[in-house]
């Protein structure tokens, strides 16, 4: 960060200034006692279980330079800390990320969409990390907490910030532009994660497509030509649209092979020479998440051959659909988290991939939240493309059970247990030598324990 003078911080939050010295200056910003260092700027926030009042002394210890409250407890000797009152702590961070970045000489770009936010932002640091100083949201830091704390991680040399936005309630998008201020933007696509919340896709769309909104009229948002939402958004924004993907895109992916270690296509761009692209990662959406990424380096004048060394560079955040081998059986952990759209891309990948030797697929499949009154909709959707795909289901937790029913219906092979074990057990005297197995379900589901408890790496 930036170092800012406490009277900035005061200032730019409407705050006054409680006590401690007017010199002090900060050089970061936190919102947990265990990450404060000398210089940081501690936010007590409050949640539901919480209130970071309660902790002051802690953050004092830990070397605080600054710490903004709402009330002042008594007894706390804040020792050489300056003292902040504002009237909410968390409106404070807010208010303090957008007065930040508009101190930096940055390029923001803004990612939000049902799927693909973090996967499409690792792809864009890679490809604008070729040309520029890129700062990035780390890991998944994406809401009303975690974006005001990745824009005031950015540091002032930063030629370009990327920042995830996420959501799951109407009207937790535009606060976040407002904060970072885009003028460029990626709508990854509108699906169905947390409808239980939004009501319907278009109330997806509307709120996705406050990024749109909130572009400038220099700006560009980029879609792809596979979103259905793509010209909705045209009459969303004041923005350039910028379509890439296959059939109209300004950017294509034509040959795309895939195999375990990843997807090879060539990146091809009107008026210039296509060229060989080899991604860390299997599948035909993470093929169009890095064209969104092109897109955006396209749009800040990259090159095409830049372009594709940053992808062929690209490594992504943790947890996205990862290969081992278990005594024989090819094994796909994709257990980070699920939703329909998720699902059914990892079950079209499974069914495309050239798994070598690979004599019968299985998913594995637990379930899916946030879908409300549509769950039994979802489950069924994909149960029967697996089916139709050839591919064997297991369900495993109740909730889940509508998955394999609706395989079986359509002539799947198709199983469910409610323990680890029996479904372990299930697998280890099943899947032979050759086969595939991927492993889905939504965070709550946990997956992985059934996947460690059949298939043990160690
Ligand atoms: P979150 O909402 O949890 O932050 P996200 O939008 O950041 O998710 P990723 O973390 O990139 O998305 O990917 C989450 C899951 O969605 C993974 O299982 C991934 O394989 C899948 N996925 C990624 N991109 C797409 C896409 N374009 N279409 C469908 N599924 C996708
Ligand atoms: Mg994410």
């Amino acid at each position: 960060m930036k170092t800012t003078p406490i009277e900035q911080l005061v200032a730019s939050v409407h705050g006054t200034l409680y006590c401690g010295d007017s010199s002090t200056v900060v050089t970061s910003v936190s919102t947990d006692t265990r990450t404060i260092g000398a210089g940081s700027a501690f936010f007590a926030l409050k949640g539901e279980n919480f209130d970071a009042h309660d902790f002051l002394e802690k953050a004092v210890a830990a070397g605080a330079a600054a710490i903004v409250v709402e009330r002042v407890p008594e007894g706390v000797d804040f020792g050489s800390a300056a003292i902040v009152v504002v009237q909410d702590s968390l409106t404070a961070l807010q208010s303090f990320a957008a007065w930040y970045i508009r101190q930096l000489d940055v390029e923001v770009v803004g990612i939000t969409g049902s799927n693909g936010k973090t996967s499409t932002k690792d792809f864009t640091r890679a490809v604008l990390g070729e040309r520029f100083k890129v700062h990035s949201t780390k890991g998944n830091l994406n809401n009303h907490i975690g974006l005001p704390l990745s824009v005031l991680s950015a540091e002032e040399d930063d030629e370009v910030c990327v920042f995830e936005m996420g959501m799951n309630h109407p009207g937790e998008i535009a606060p976040l532009c407002q904060i970072a201020k885009p003028r460029i933007g990626i709508i990854t696509n509108i699906g169905t994660a947390h409808i239980e919340y939004m009501g319907s896709r278009e109330a997806i769309a509307e709120e996705k497509g406050a990024l749109a909104r909130s572009l400038p009229a220099d700006g560009v948002l980029v879609v792809s030509a596979a979103c259905d939402y793509a010209d909705y958004f045209r009459d969303h924004t004041r923005a350039r649209i910028m379509v890439v993907g296959n059939g109209r895109g300004e950017i294509r992916a034509e040959e795309l092979k895939m195999d375990s270690s990843g997807s090879e296509f060539m990146l091809v761009a009107d008026g210039e020479d296509a060229i060989r692209v080899k991604l860390p990662v299997v599948g035909r959406h993470m093929v169009a998440n890095a064209l969104l990424a092109a897109g955006v380096g396209r749009t800040l004048g990259m090159n095409i051959q830049e372009i594709a060394t940053g992808l062929n560079r690209a490594s992504l955040t943790s947890g996205r659909l990862r290969f081992f081998e278990s005594g024989g059986v090819t094994i796909f952990d994709d257990t980070y988290n699920a939703n329909p759209e998720s699902m059914k891309a990892a079950i079209e990948t499974l069914a495309e991939l050239k798994v070598s030797g690979s004599a019968h697929r299985y998913v594995v499949l637990g379930k899916m939240g946030e879908l409300g009154v549509h769950v039994a909709d979802a489950y069924r959707e994909v149960g029967s493309l697996a089916a139709e795909r050839g591919i064997s289901v297991l369900s495993f937790g109740d909730d889940a059970r509508g998955i394999s029913s609706a395989a079986a219906e359509r002539g799947a092979d198709a199983v469910h247990f409610n323990t680890i074990d029996a479904a372990a057990d299930w697998l280890q005297s099943t899947c032979a030598s050759g086969d595939a197995v991927l492993f889905k379900g939504s965070r709550a589901a946990a997956m992985e324990r059934v996947m460690d408890k059949a298939f043990p790496t160690n």
